[in-house]
């Protein structure tokens, strides 16, 4: 028979958008697999989050029929968008922008994760928003590692009490510690911030918290992040290419 199932979905043209995607994947799981290497870790033990955002859905669909499930947006209505037309796929959402005071209740109803939480507030809103019938959303608190003036994020020495304070709250699953490194650090300097969280994390874990999760780790960082431990790298452009304006 000739005839496409009524309830398929059409095949994915082979645009040249979905070339790029396949080898900026082959290409993307080749260092992932030299740094895991290098560093003696089994790359299985790390979660690569495709990073969507600027991303139209068409291309998560073809992410999608390439494996990937995991993706990270952080601009709320964009995201809102693609969850819908993705709807009922295997994909999984992770908030990985600043968020709002006021715009928790979306992200609590319809993502797994949330990487960036840095205050009590929005910990304690997700908590409450978050559907009892879902599974607890997942979180980590990020820290401004590198001590950067312009950046989101809570100081090491914070760091501590926020996991403590977080760690109670019934509809949330408290998972570890994410950061976001400046652009054109030298390779030692990538090292040294990274291997700093792996410290707090470790630290967190000798009180206690049981964490497992290290979200470090982007296009141009990588490889420093798989050998201090990384556990979600989270890459754009390395695996879609540039964003689109
Ligand atoms: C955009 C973004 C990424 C991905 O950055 P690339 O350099 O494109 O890999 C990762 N994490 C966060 C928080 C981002 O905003």
């Amino acid at each position: 028979m000739l005839s496409t199932p009524q309830n398929s979905a059409p095949a994915a043209p082979s645009s040249p958008g979905d070339e790029a995607l396949t080898s900026g994947l082959a290409a993307l799981r080749q260092r992932l697999d030299a740094a895991a290497r290098s560093a003696g870790r089994d790359v299985r033990s790390i979660t690569l989050l495709a990073v969507s955002k600027g991303q139209p859905a068409s291309r998560l669909e073809s992410a999608l029929a390439l494996g990937l499930t995991q993706f990270g947006e952080n601009y709320l209505e964009e995201a809102l968008g693609k969850i819908s037309a993705l709807a009922g796929t295997a994909a999984e959402w992770h908030f990985i922008g600043r968020l709002q005071g006021n715009k928790t209740r979306p992200v609590a109803e319809h993502f797994s994760w949330v990487h960036g939480v840095d205050r009590e507030r929005i910990a304690r809103r997700l908590s409450e928003q978050r559907s009892a019938r879902a599974a607890p959303l997942n979180v980590c608190v990020q820290v401004n590692i590198a001590g950067e003036a312009s950046k989101s994020g809570v100081s090491a020495a914070e760091a501590l009490p926020l996991l403590h304070a977080i760690r109670p709250l019934p509809r949330l699953r408290l998972r570890g510690l994410m950061c976001m490194l400046p652009f054109d650090l030298p390779a030692t300097e990538q090292h040294r911030h990274f291997a700093a969280l792996r410290g707090l994390l470790e630290k967190a874990n000798a009180q206690g918290l049981g964490l497992d999760t290290l979200s470090m780790g982007m296009s141009d960082d990588l490889e420093a992040a798989v050998a201090e431990g990384a556990s979600i790298v989270r890459i754009g452009t390395a695996l879609f290419g540039p964003r689109p304006q």
